[in-house]
């Protein structure tokens, strides 16, 4: 388990990587609900995104190694190819043959390496499997790990620093590591504090895994928060009970409610998201979430293809 004494141990080792983000209050979600609401811009993060905390703190705590290797092509990847080039470590980011050549590209231009192997992301997962046993690598996980999840808390210190009654946190929910950190951190400053975790309603591991009472494997389907997708690992050994122990509320969204949280905060708070991040305003905008108050919505990450972004402030999710 993680404690807030990890956490706030992290944040010092992370600082060089990792900025704090501004935290504004949002007047018309605020107007709307009836109590204040404000938003955590870790959008704004480095690479767009918070994962960037957990995989600076997992670097940090290495021993001697060759290199770090995941298999995430998304925000974790960008993430840890960040904090590896940072501290002088070779990051290998393993990925299938399907991920499109932009991604491959954004991988390169962090000084990382995009090994393609194979059509399936268990392939891909495997050659990191293969760098951690033959060559000496790290594999640095997206959630299901200590480090990982404790440099994601600090995200729940920043918010209590800034905003010490908050009564509550609204925190985008995949594999937990967010969730299980800002509560933690969150939950020692203020017992009382409400954390509700917000999810697609199509294919959300955690959510099924929670109502069966162990991890369970879900079908993956397309969905504007991509962020939120896949599976929490049906040997998860961290962020399944943390979350289970530590979660108030959990939402779950549609799509159209989604698109509707993006396109709010675009045109009535200038923030530009991914539907991950934006799903705290569409609970809101979907009568969902009520408060308590003061509300913080954490906004997780900014990175949107900007041509399907506009296409849904426009209206045509
Ligand atoms: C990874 C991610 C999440 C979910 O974090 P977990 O720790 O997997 O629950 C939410 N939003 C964004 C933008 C992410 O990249």
């Amino acid at each position: 388990m993680v404690t807030a004494k990890d956490i706030r141990a992290a944040q010092p080792r992370i600082r060089d990587i990792v900025r704090e983000t501004p935290m504004k209050p949002s007047a018309s979600l605020s107007r709307l609900i009836g109590g204040p609401v404000w938003l955590k811009c870790e959008h704004r993060q480095e690479t767009g995104a918070f994962k960037l905390r957990g995989a600076a703190n997992a670097v940090a705590r290495l021993g001697k190694v060759a290199g770090v290797t995941t298999a995430s092509t998304g925000n974790h990847g960008r993430a840890l190819a960040y904090a590896a080039r940072a501290k002088g470590i070779p990051a290998v980011i393993c990925v299938s043959a399907l991920v499109p050549r932009n991604k491959l590209e954004a991988i390169a231009a962090l000084g990382a390496e995009a090994r393609v192997i194979g059509t399936s992301q268990d392939a891909a997962f495997e050659e990191a499997l293969r760098l951690q046993r033959d060559a000496g690598f790290a594999l640095v996980p997206p959630f299901d790990h200590a480090d990982v999840i404790a440099g994601q808390g600090t995200l729940g210190l920043e918010i209590l620093g800034s905003l010490p009654d908050a009564a509550a946190i609204a925190v985008p929910l995949s594999g937990g590591g967010l969730l299980a950190g800002v509560a933690v951190a969150a939950k020692a400053v203020n017992p009382d504090l409400r954390i509700i975790g917000i999810s697609m309603e199509r294919g959300a591991a955690m959510a099924a895994s929670l109502k069966a009472g162990h991890p369970v494997e879900v079908r993956e389907l397309p969905t504007l928060a991509d962020s939120l997708g896949g599976g929490i690992g049906p040997q998860n050994r961290l962020t399944f009970r943390m979350v289970g122990d530590l979660i108030d509320e959990l939402i779950l969204l549609s799509e159209a409610e989604i698109a509707a949280g993006i396109r709010h905060l675009a045109l009535e708070d200038g923030e530009t998201v991914e539907g991950a991040a934006a799903v705290g305003a569409g609970a809101i905008l979907a009568g969902k979430l009520r408060g308590p108050f003061p509300l913080v919505l954490i906004l997780s990450g900014g990175n949107i293809d900007p041509s399907r972004h506009a296409e849904i402030v426009a209206g045509g999710a």
